[in-house]
């Protein structure tokens, strides 16, 4: 093998995930971002966070015990990370460095696959429900002695259903495998899990998120686990992996929470607004959610008309349609009221200018 195939060792299967650039000015409704928290408030207490940061040390780890009192967990059963993503690609790496299956309930988050690709592990999808509940009975036929870990995502993902406590108790009961619970979007629910890690589930990894509350940019996402699986997860994150700024950032959220959960009621009010006005449009199906954004399904006129239409207004959301059971379906996060108005509005001209009849 010469110097240079060995340095071009590359799978072109493996899956890759788009990251889409606009010019400014464009709104992007495509990323689950928080965009109703004021930037001043955030600016506020980054600041506070600053005031006695010491930058030259490495960032000490405490942040464990914050997040222990905050979850009421022990601070043994929490792993911190880079965001989300960076504790389940690591979660990956520590359950499929020898070998394994994987189970995702799809349409979900299409990440799972890139990380789960990236360690060689066997995938295995099975298909949500149409109404997106989890087919049990489909879980059961696909599973075996070599499947290490199922992935749920509550709220899923594109669809916003979360999976209520009694489905997620019956996957941990029904199956010796790892359930990983992607609660990113937990913030948003009623339904969280983590009094099951409370009763003692020693098969539970639960991962959150702050991207979604408003600290997008921080990338700050930590596990919460039993005590065995947290410390496994622990020995796959080099040490002082998360920089001190987000820490500092994270410890000042968590004191001021109570301002976020303000915010957090905006975006859950907004949310079900959106919901009950994109209803009257007899064009679309609009989906229920309990997260921060809605799916929606254009059923009369162009679908790709439709999203040319938004784009060409500025607004942009995520084409979810090559996804399983979504057939011209799109993902739209939710903005502030006036941000929200303007894509009612936009999707109100759309239909009154082409009607049904515009094919793009
Ligand atoms: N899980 C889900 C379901 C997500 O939608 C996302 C972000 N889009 C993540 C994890 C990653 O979150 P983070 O920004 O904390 O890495």
């Amino acid at each position: 093998m010469t110097e240079k195939s060995r340095l071009s060792i590359q799978d072109p299967n493996l899956f890759d995930y788009e990251v889409k650039s606009y010019p400014q000015g464009y709104v992007r409704l495509d990323r689950n971002e928080n965009i109703v928290i004021p930037n001043e408030l955030v600016r506020k207490l980054v600041e506070s966070a600053f005031e006695d940061l010491d930058i030259r040390v490495y960032p000490d780890e405490n942040i464990v015990d914050y997040i222990s009192q905050w979850e009421n967990v022990s601070p043994s059963q929490i792993v911190v990370g880079n965001g989300a993503d960076d504790i389940l690609y690591k979660l990956s790496l520590a359950i499929y460095r020898d070998g394994g299956k994987a189970i995702l309930n799809v349409p979900t988050y299409s990440m799972y696959r890139w990380f789960l690709e990236r360690v060689s592990a066997e995938i295995s999808e099975v298909l949500l429900k149409p109404d997106f509940s989890l087919d049990f009975e489909s879980i059961h036929k696909n599973y075996d002695r070599n499947v290490k870990a199922i992935y749920i995502c509550s709220p899923n993902n594109p669809t916003g259903n979360p999976f209520n406590k009694f489905s997620i108790k019956r996957l941990l009961d029904e199956f010796d495998s790892i359930i990983i619970l992607d609660e990113t979007y937990s913030f948003f629910s009623r339904e969280r899990a983590v009094e099951l890690l409370r009763e003692g589930y020693e098969n539970l990894v639960i991962i959150r998120s702050f991207s979604k509350i408003g600290f997008a940019g921080i990338r700050f996402g930590y596990a919460l686990a039993s005590e065995n699986l947290a410390s496994t997860i622990h020995r796959f994150q080099p040490p002082y992996s998360v920089n001190s700024m987000t820490l500092a950032i994270v410890k000042e959220v968590i004191k001021n929470f109570d301002l976020i959960e303000n915010v957090i009621k905006e975006v859950v009010n907004e949310r079900d607004r959106m919901y009950r006005r994109l209803k009257r449009f007899r064009e679309l199906i609009v989906y229920p959610s309990e997260a921060n954004f809605l799916l929606i399904r254009v059923l009369e006129g162009s679908f790709r008309g439709l999203l040319d239409f938004l784009l060409s207004r500025g607004i942009v959301v995520r084409d979810v349609s090559n996804m399983p059971l979504l057939k011209n379906c799109f993902r739209l996060s939710i903005g502030t009221m006036e941000t929200n108005d303007n894509v009612l509005e936009s999707i109100k001209a759309f239909y009154e200018e082409f009607g049904g009849v515009y094919n793009g």
